[in-house]
């Protein structure tokens, strides 16, 4: 069995290969190869909880799961408010082939994710890119953009300006774009091509409004039915897209409040990525549409960038199999 940490995983760090990758699982996904039941969670008790991600993708040869500690106030203990494994089973004999530790993989498979709907959907030769949010995500997708647009410009707004300063300061990206620090989130989406929301807000900090025709944003932090990081104008302004129409049906706070508010109807969700990947359904038709990728997040992508990693892995020969 492999054992990869967050440190493997990070040196192995394959993003234009997981950026592949996660567009096939997303095609395996629409063409319904994917066996995914809804995520569930479970209380811990005051404000913690157990997620638990099931998945199998048998013409691929794997199944497996994704379990993680939900703990939001662990930062002030110094701890990452989720922790977690995703283990990986080899589908040919239900053997355990791999445990690996789920926040990088996780960082990685949905920046790639978000690489995959921005290369699909956003205007080509892009150049700006405004990021709404300055964590660990935050990273992940500059480091992933990076690779499907030709990035000049990252303008970047956080809640708090010394997190956003951090990030700026921290940032060592191919090309060496200019990276600009925003006093709100309205100036940090001005003049972008590409906006990408990564941040736990649970109430909308992008608006329907400010956006100008051509945008592609790719609503990534809320992934719960009760948050939101983008109004209802977003979304009724929007050709909208998203990853798995189950998942987005049950929990896309945006997609939701929308259509509960009468804003927009069931048909407004034009696709699953994966069908505009497949070439079944049209993604953006025109240069002034906006576009919009709804994230959730799916079992598909963990456990294809999960098999990847463990072949790379193998491959390199610097990660010995422990016994089982
Ligand atoms: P981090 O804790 O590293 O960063 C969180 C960011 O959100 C910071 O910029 C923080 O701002 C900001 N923030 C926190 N609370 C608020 C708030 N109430 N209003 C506005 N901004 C806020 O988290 P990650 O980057 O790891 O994750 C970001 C989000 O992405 C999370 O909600 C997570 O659940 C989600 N996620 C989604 C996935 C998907 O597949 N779609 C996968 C994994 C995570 P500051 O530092 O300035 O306070």
């Amino acid at each position: 069995m492999q054992v990869l940490g967050a440190q493997a995983i990070e040196a192995l760090m394959p993003m234009q290969r997981c950026i592949d990758v996660v567009a096939d699982a997303m095609r395996a996904v629409s063409r319904g190869e994917v066996l995914a039941p809804l995520r569930s969670i479970m209380p811990l008790g005051a404000a913690n909880a157990m997620g638990i991600m099931p998945g199998a993708m048998l013409a691929q040869g794997c199944f497996g799961v994704k379990v993680l500690a939900l703990y939001p106030g662990n930062g002030a203990r110094g701890l990452p408010s989720h922790a977690g494994v995703v283990v990986l089973f080899d589908a040919r004999d239900g053997v355990p082939v791999a445990v690996l530790e789920s926040n990088s993989l996780t960082a990685l498979r949905t920046a790639a994710a978000s690489a995959v709907a921005t290369r699909a959907l956003a205007r080509p030769g892009g150049e700006v890119l405004a990021l709404l949010g300055a964590g660990h995500q935050a990273l992940w997708h500059a480091r992933a953009l990076a690779h499907v647009m030709p990035l000049r410009r990252l303008q970047v707004w956080s809640r708090s300006r010394a997190s956003a300063d951090r990030f700026a300061q921290g940032l060592d990206l191919p090309g060496q774009p200019e990276i600009v620090v925003a006093d709100d989130a309205r100036d940090a989406i001005e003049g972008a091509d590409v906006i990408c929301t990564v941040s736990a807000a649970q109430d909308p900090i992008l608006h329907g409004e400010w956006l100008v025709p051509g945008q592609h944003v790719n609503l990534v932090g809320a992934s719960v039915a009760s948050a939101c990081e983008a109004d209802t104008a977003v979304v009724q302004r929007s050709r909208f897209f998203v990853d798995a129409r189950a998942s987005a049906q049950a929990q896309a706070g945006e997609w939701l409040r929308a259509l509960q508010s009468g804003a927009v109807t069931a048909d407004h969700l034009r696709a699953e990525i994966g069908e505009v990947l497949l070439g079944q359904q049209p993604g953006r038709q025109t240069d002034d549409d906006i576009t919009v990728y709804k994230s959730l997040g799916h079992t598909a992508q963990d456990l294809a960038t999960a098999d990847m990693l463990v072949q790379l892995a193998q491959d390199s020969g610097r990660y010995p199999d422990i016994d089982w």
